[in-house]
């Protein structure tokens, strides 16, 4: 059976056979080396040097374009790491159409880095906004996310992929907010996948790590060409960390998507909340397409409180969810979006986002749902008791 007839749980499970290890590992060994010795000339293994290919990362970019359905996937560093590689592709003088509400680093690159070497945005909401009327005859590509970090709009990726390639544009997809498990943008007409493998695919928050992923074989070729040129390949040891966190993938996101939607209906229910943002609740605006395009929800779930000092009451009172920025892994986090990850996002751009300083994200885990609740119940009352 090839990988894409074996369902996903599977899919976490295979290995790349042609690399098998020798001894029978079920856990592939971590090729924890920089070079690689040729019996003569013209007698390469497959590997020569771990900026260009390691056995280790190997096994898990075959996992990892397993899992979104391309052609090859290039594991990077970081997820920005992955980000600014896809940017190499373009020249001074490309167009991008982007989406006004990326995680804050892209919004970064873009800003200091894309434009110094001459390329040029245009930022609208893309879940809204008539994007057609964006399209320049230099447009080269559109980069999104669905859901977007941290507003969690949801955009039809097919009906753009159709605009994108009736324009000879190229679509990017950040997959990171719901995982190959819950979606997979190039079956849907995208052209690129970049996760931040830091997050789902890891899984644990114990390491940094990106992937590119594609499906033409000339994109292939180029993108190879620039990763082994630039080098930011992931090490052995995380690529290894990040190959065990793929094996409990499908558990994983099962538990922590049920968890969000259990605190999105908790927090909906607190008169303190004021809006809960989650695509799982059928009220919310892109449920009806998350149900054409995905298998989930997803476990990131935003919300906003009705005073900043709740928010700070929160921050500082929560015992079982961390206080911390990141997301995707086995226990919760609560992320302060303006002042993480979306600090250096500018001011009017947060603010036409709607990203307040009342808002609040979760990344739910993998914990009992009643002990998560138990903890906001816990702090909305120590809050309550204050205001008497
Ligand atoms: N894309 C998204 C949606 C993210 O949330 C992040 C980081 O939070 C990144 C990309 C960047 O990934 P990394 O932190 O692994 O560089």
């Amino acid at each position: 059976m090839s990988e894409k007839e074996y369902s996903i749980d599977t899919v976490c499970q295979l290995s790349d056979k042609s690399i098998a290890d020798q001894w029978g590992a079920l856990s592939f060994p971590i090729y924890q080396s920089a070079t690689f010795a040729h019996k003569g000339l013209g007698e390469s293994t497959g590997f020569d040097y771990t900026r260009m290919q390691n056995p280790t990362r190997q096994q898990l970019e075959y996992i990892v374009a397993s899992l979104e359905h391309g052609i090859d996937a290039l594991a990077m560093s970081s997820g920005m790491a992955a980000v600014a590689l896809v940017m190499e592709l373009f020249y001074p003088g490309d167009h991008f159409i982007v989406d006004s509400d990326l995680y804050g680093g892209s919004v970064r690159l873009f800003n200091e880095v894309s434009k110094k070497n001459g390329l040029t945005f245009t930022t609208a909401n893309l879940s809204e906004d008539n994007y057609r009327a964006l399209f320049q005859d230099n447009t080269k590509a559109v980069y999104l996310e669905t859901p977007t970090n941290p507003m969690m709009n949801i955009t039809d990726i097919k009906e753009l992929a159709d605009e994108c390639h009736k324009r000879d544009a190229l679509l990017i997809v950040d997959n990171t907010f719901l995982s190959p498990y819950f979606q997979n943008p190039l079956d849907l007409g995208a052209d690129i996948v970049i996760h931040s493998g830091t997050k789902f695919l890891g899984g644990h928050h114990d390491t940094i790590g990106g992937f590119v992923v594609v499906k033409d074989k000339k994109i292939d070729e180029r993108i190879r060409y620039l990763y082994k040129t630039t080098g930011a390949g992931l090490a052995p040891f995380d690529s290894w960390l990040i190959l065990r966190g793929i094996r409990t993938l499908s558990l994983r996101l099962e538990r922590a998507s049920e968890n969000a939607m259990r605190l999105a209906q908790y927090l909906k229910s607190n008169k303190h909340v004021t809006k809960v943002i989650y695509p799982g609740l059928p009220e919310h605006p892109g449920h009806k397409i998350m149900e054409t395009q995905a298998r989930g929800y997803g476990a990131m779930v935003s919300f906003e409180v009705d005073s900043k000092e709740l928010v700070e009451h929160i921050l500082k009172n929560v015992e079982l969810i961390y206080f911390a920025e990141s997301l995707g892994g086995t226990e919760t986090l609560i992320t302060y979006p303006v002042t993480q990850t979306h600090a250096d996002v500018p001011k009017e751009l947060l603010e036409r986002n709607g990203i307040t300083d009342r808002l609040l994200r979760l990344s739910v885990g993998i914990e009992g749902a009643e002990d998560l609740i138990a903890d906001f119940e816990n702090v909305f009352k120590s809050w309550e008791a204050l205001s008497v």
